[in-house]
């Protein structure tokens, strides 16, 4: 895994983050929000992630 995505936390709640490989997105474990990956670079931004 990526050194980048071990550093990162939700921007919303600092919650631990679980990066999906499949789907090429980022799941929140604690709010369960889901942050897209455009061309390899996270989106950590709430207004672009989307509530499961
Ligand atoms: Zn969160």
């Amino acid at each position: 895994m990526d050194e980048i995505f071990k550093i990162l936390a939700c921007p919303v709640c600092k919650g631990n983050l679980e990066y999906n490989l499949e789907k090429k997105e980022i799941l929140c474990m604690n709010c369960k929000r889901i942050y897209p990956i455009e061309n390899g670079i996270p989106i950590m931004l709430e207004d672009k992630a989307k509530i499961k």
